[in-house]
């Protein structure tokens, strides 16, 4: 093993406040990993969570593991050593279960990668007994496991805080009455929530549509969604603090999850249903309880904002002592109080940012985000009143229906914002920034939008360069977006079947380009990425039940297009 390597984890340790170390042979061992590096991984939620509630069982042992730095990558190749967890460097190889948080598509590659590094058989088939079982859950794996089916043996459908004690339960019985991987995937797959692809067999029609996904014997057609019905049941917080990590100046707590507002594109409103707020009493104690040396809280939600205790919140973090500052991702333009912006002003907040999403407001009808013009500039104008000098504005560009009014839309609003902070920025004396972070759509499954294709590279990038001309004159705007050809990528793994999984493993074995490893799969990535489906068809990820019922994406799909006509 690389004392380098061994090294380089003592000193990451070091620095962390709340690791949690159970040595004691004879606990079911999970290595934990997040399919990215330690410095995106350690600000995930999901992760933190779930490390804490394993950690809480006293059979079970969970430590961490993320992808190395590339010069890591290499001295692991170099000196021969195995990937190794970060708690008590113990090879992955050697754990019981290597279970995967997922939360990107385009973190799909480094999956290989870990299994790889870890000397795991990349496909589920190639493994034996003397493998751990590799599982993932996350939010990808509960819109479509599918393109990585081939690499996992088992998937938590749904919120890991539901299913994990009753999947550990039942693992940790099967387990020590010596059930073979065979069996033990097959009982295990009797638990709601729980999908072993390799019990589940596609087959496809002439023109590349799936004809049909047949469950092995007593397993049920599709697996449902877990989700959990108390949501105060479980605190999701910071387990480990660390300041190498992106929020690592902050302690996050999620206050919300789902959201009402059910944009058409967004999976936050479909697949995170019911819209649950977190009790305002476990909230606070659990901000009070926290370590006296944490001074700032960032308050995870999609709808911080209409989070309805948060006069409450407010005033509990403003009481005797010294006051707590918080942090907040995104707000919606319509909902701002000015306690909420009062407190992010003391916090030190500098960049407040409001997601329009669309330019037009009949393009914001269409997608269902319930925002008008005027609702956005006075959003802006009482963020900059309230001495927070910076926005941030998102937009999606290659939005089925669009047209060039709507590109130029987005300018128009642009201009119409950036006159507000001149204004309000020349009787403060401080002109802020205006960054407009514009990022091609993606079309994501179970929601109405699911069956529109991606708009097409050439055409997104004409888009872009449209609209980096037309801000390029103005002083104080500055603009960010994705890469287009990252786009069809990710648009590829979001909706692709398990045929797309060969091109991952290709790529990754060959180590050639997404094209180069397309062309040699034979496969028409087109297919997945820029065709209309069928509302009658069956897709890659309808055996997955995420609780909202296909009829309603149905309606909600054509009611946009009625929309528009
Ligand atoms: S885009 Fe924002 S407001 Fe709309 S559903 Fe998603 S999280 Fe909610």
């Amino acid at each position: 093993m690389s004392r380098k390597l061994r090294e380089k984890a003592k000193n990451i340790l070091k620095k962390e406040e709340g690791t949690i170390y159970k040595g004691n042979p004879g606990l079911i061992s999970v290595a934990l990993a997040y399919p990215n590096r330690y410095f995106v991984g350690m600000s995930n939620l999901g992760l933190q969570s779930i490390y804490g509630i394993l950690n809480r069982r006293g059979d079970t042992v969970a430590e961490r593991v993320f992808l190395p730095d590339m010069e890591d990558i290499n001295e692991y190749k170099r000196t021969d050593t195995r990937l190794f967890s970060l708690e008590s460097q113990r090879m992955v190889i050697d754990f019981d279960i290597l279970a995967f948080s997922v939360s990107f598509e385009n973190d799909y590659p480094n999956i290989l990668s870990i299994l790889s590094l870890s000397g795991i058989p990349l496909e589920s088939s190639e493994r034996g007994d003397e493998y751990p079982l590799v599982i993932a859950g996350g939010v990808c794996t509960f819109f479509n496991p599918e393109p990585i089916s081939g690499f996992v043996d088992l998937f938590i459908i749904g919120e890991g805080e539901e299913v994990i004690m009753e999947f550990m339960d039942l693992y940790g019985r099967l387990r020590s009455e010596g059930y073979p991987r065979n069996r033990l995937l097959s009982s295990l797959a009797q638990i709601e929530g729980i999908y072993v692809p390799g019990l589940y067999s596609p087959s496809y029609n002439q023109d590349g549509t799936i004809k049909g996904i047949t469950a092995g014997p007593g397993l049920p057609q599709r697996i449902k969604k877990r989700w959990i019905r108390e949501v105060d049941s479980h605190t999701t917080k910071t387990c480990i603090m660390t300041p190498d990590t992106e929020f690592g100046d902050m302690s996050l707590i999620e206050i919300s999850r789902g959201c009402k507002w059910s944009c058409r594109f967004c999976l936050e409103g479909y697949v995170y249903r019911p819209l649950r707020f977190r009790d305002l009493k476990i909230i606070s104690k659990e901000i009070r309880g926290k370590n006296s040396a944490i001074k700032k809280i960032g308050l995870v939600g999609a709808t911080v904002s209409s989070y309805p205790y948060f006069k409450e919140l407010f005033k509990e973090l403003r009481e005797d002592g010294e006051r707590i500052k918080i942090s907040v991702s995104s707000l919606r333009a319509d909902s701002l109080s000015t306690d909420l912006l009062m407190m992010l002003t003391e916090s030190g907040h500098k960049t407040i940012a409001l997601a329009p999403e669309a330019g037009s407001e009949r393009l914001r009808k269409f997608i269902n985000k319930k925002l008008s013009d005027e609702d956005i500039l006075k959003g802006i104008e009482l963020i900059l009143r309230s001495d927070i000098p910076n926005i941030k504005l998102y937009f999606m560009i290659g939005l089925p229906t669009e047209t060039n009014i709507d590109i130029d839309a987005i300018l128009i609003l642009t201009r119409r914002a950036r006159e507000i902070m001149l204004k309000i920025g020349k009787e403060k004396g401080r002109i802020g920034r205006l960054t407009l972070s514009v990022n091609p759509f993606i079309p994501k499954p179970h929601t109405p939008l699911q069956w529109f294709p991606m708009d097409h590279v050439k055409s997104l990038k004409e888009k872009l360069k449209y609209i980096k001309k037309g801000v390029s004159l103005l002083d104080n705007v500055k603009i960010i977006h994705e890469l287009p050809k990252w786009s069809y990528i990710q648009t590829l793994l979001s909706r692709g079947d398990r045929r797309v999984g060969k091109i991952l493993l290709s790529q990754f074995v060959s180590g050639k380009n997404w094209n180069a490893a397309s062309r040699q799969s034979d496969l028409d990535t087109d297919f997945y990425v820029y065709r209309k489906m069928g509302l009658d068809e069956i897709l890659p990820w309808d055996h997955i039940d995420p609780g909202v019922k296909k009829e309603i994406l149905i309606r909600e799909h054509m009611e946009a297009i009625r929309n528009v006509a």
